[in-house]
């Protein structure tokens, strides 16, 4: 979904529609393709190309909820064309968009922490808006932390007072699009959460300064159902797969 959306952009960059039914059936074919590769187990030679959890572990789907994940692809897809803010994007100048949504790398207080908004631009009143795309289902704490780090992307990578950036999330399901406001508090207070996160996950660490962990320093759960959904169940519990 991402990585059309970007392509759709990338298009509108040059101020030219794009016809959405064609688009669509150009996107689900990559993803038929995306999936054949992965079936074919071509990422253990080619690790940058389409990997699913259910053909590492060889979970056994039906072919209809395969069909059920390219219909909300479409979905979403035919949502994100008629979004109000889609048009509103569009009447802005495509020169200050910011299209990728590859991880931005800050330092913020001696720790690098990697933010990738969806999606950003400058508002007609000159307003700093970063949007989310979202196409699963909400989950309202995670995604308010999220949009959280994004406001403060803004204030440490691009310099943008917290008073200045509008966030959105954008649920293409639904479709749903929530503004959010920012101010100098809320910041703080996602500041605060970052820096308990960053100090949890050092306390685990046999050397913090160098990253390094020990691995038998890690409880194994022993709640074996969460361990089928884990993607690092083939190095951590090998007897399981
Ligand atoms: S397989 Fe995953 S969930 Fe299970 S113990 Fe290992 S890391 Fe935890």
């Amino acid at each position: 979904m991402h990585d059309a959306i970007e392509m759709a952009f990338h298009v509108f960059v040059g101020g030219r529609d794009l016809p959405v039914e064609p688009f669509i059936a150009d996107v689900i074919e990559r993803m038929r393709g995306d999936w054949r590769s992965s079936k074919a187990g071509r990422y253990r030679e080619s690790p940058k190309t389409a990997a699913l959890f259910e053909h590492e572990y060889a979970v056994d789907l039906k072919p209809e909820v395969w069909q059920a994940i390219s219909r909300n692809v479409a979905t979403c897809l035919r949502n994100f064309f008629r979004l109000p803010l889609l048009t509103a994007i569009r009447k802005t100048s495509a020169d200050h968009w910011s299209i990728e949504h590859w991880s931005k790398v800050f330092e913020f207080e001696g720790t690098a922490v990697w933010v990738a908004p969806d999606f950003g631009f400058w508002t007609e009143e000159g307003r700093l808006a970063l949007v989310d795309w979202k196409t699963g289902g909400a989950n309202p704490d995670g995604a308010a932390f999220q949009l959280g780090c994004y406001a403060l992307y803004a204030a440490e990578v691009l310099g943008v007072a917290p008073s200045k950036v509008d966030l959105y999330e954008a649920n293409l399901r639904e479709p749903e699009v929530t503004q959010v406001q920012w101010n100098d508090e809320r910041l703080d207070a996602i500041k605060e959460q970052v820096r308990l996160s960053i100090r949890s996950m050092k306390a685990y660490l046999v050397d913090p300064a160098a990253n390094a962990a020990t691995i038998a320093d890690f409880e194994k759960t022993e709640e074996l159902r969460i361990c089928r959904w884990c993607n690092f169940r083939v190095v951590c519990r090998p007897e399981l797969t």
